[in-house]
């Protein structure tokens, strides 16, 4: 006698596909347990930690439907541009930049890697990271570090890497001198173009590049592993204003992270783009199409405005930039950093 009919399979497959999207299977979700297979258990990575340009998605007051459809479906929700930089071995993190969603990405980052003390009262006295690297002083670089003071977590002597102004900036203006005077974080100077060694297998240099810089100089990072290196630009005013080609940048490395905030000049409705300047996504894919496959391949847009159709995976514009062979990064991405 048969044990299943036509019906019984059915039923399986659905029963099969209800429990994979139990487990966070087959969504974009934010976070990805499945990806800590990819990689040797103690080789250093990078994860994305937000992907959205400094306001995050949904925007505050925004009605459009960009928005409104992401207030309905949370899963359709991005924090603001940030990477984290793991080195398990060591048990250390770092994070690039310190956002507004700081409090949903360090527990994005607890989920997929723990602070690893075993033992339960060092834990708790584990310092939240290793340390915080500045890009620059636009509202969604830096404000989270308003987390590290006495409201919130109270911590004591986090390692605050920034450039020149940017640390004058921190030391001069409050709420974040506070954090400097009574030793929340404590302040490491950054060069531009010298790297800075986080420990014996990592090191991160910042670049300078062209940006609004009212109240700071503004840089991207080159993060070096042990074999292989990133590239992060969220903010950079167009590529043609650099005294540096974006090509031979992403030649050195072998995944490059670029501000990709506006897909064209039109989705703010008749504002003067001239006021915020940002390489259209447009631009730099009629600019990377003389590049070799293997090269685009490398790129991945971030830093996404709530109105940039990149947002939404089902748009015309993600279509055109996958046939470009180009791909947006991914809110829980990981890149390996050893071979
Ligand atoms: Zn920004
Ligand atoms: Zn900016």
């Amino acid at each position: 006698m048969p044990i299943s009919c036509p019906m019984n399979s059915r039923l399986l497959a659905l029963l099969l596909l209800a429990v994979s999207v139990a487990l966070g299977f087959g969504c974009n979700s934010a976070h990805l347990p499945w990806a800590r297979a990819q990689r040797p258990p103690d080789a250093p990575y990078v994860v994305v930690l937000g992907v959205a340009q400094d306001a995050g998605y949904p925007q505050t007051a925004c009605r459009r439907t960009c928005c409104e459809a992401a207030r309905l479906e949370p899963a359709l929700r991005r924090y603001v541009a940030c990477l984290a930089i793991v080195d398990p071995s060591a048990g250390q993190r770092w994070l690039i930049d310190c956002t507004p969603d700081f409090g949903e990405q360090l527990a994005m980052l607890d989920a997929l890697a723990p602070p690893q003390s075993s033992d339960a009262r060092a834990k708790a006295s584990q310092p939240l990271l290793d340390g915080i690297l500045l890009t620059h002083a636009h509202i969604g670089h830096y404000t989270g570090l308003q987390d590290l003071g006495r409201e919130v977590c109270g911590s004591s002597g986090m390692p605050v890497y920034a450039m020149p102004r940017m640390t004058e900036f921190l030391t001069r203006n409050g709420p974040w001198s506070q954090l400097v005077s009574l030793g929340n974080i404590e302040l490491r100077p950054l060069q531009a173009d010298q790297p800075v060694a986080l420990n014996a297998r990592l090191k991160v240099t910042p670049i300078t590049v062209p940006h609004r810089d009212e109240f700071s100089e503004t840089v991207g990072f080159r993060i070096d592993g042990p074999a292989r290196s990133i590239l992060y630009i969220p903010d950079i005013d167009k590529w043609e204003r650099w005294d540096r080609r974006i090509e031979d940048e992403i030649a050195r490395v072998d995944v490059a992270f670029l501000d990709g905030t506006f897909f064209d000049g039109e989705e703010l409705g008749g504002r003067d783009m001239s006021e915020i300047p940002h390489p259209f996504v447009l631009e730099s894919m009629q600019r990377f199409a003389a590049l070799p496959a293997a090269e685009r391949a490398k790129i991945r847009f971030i830093h996404l405005n709530h109105t940039n159709a990149l947002l939404r995976s089902d748009s015309d514009a993600n279509q055109l930039l996958r046939d470009a062979g180009l791909s947006v990064a991914t809110q829980g991405e990981i890149v390996n950093l050893q071979r």
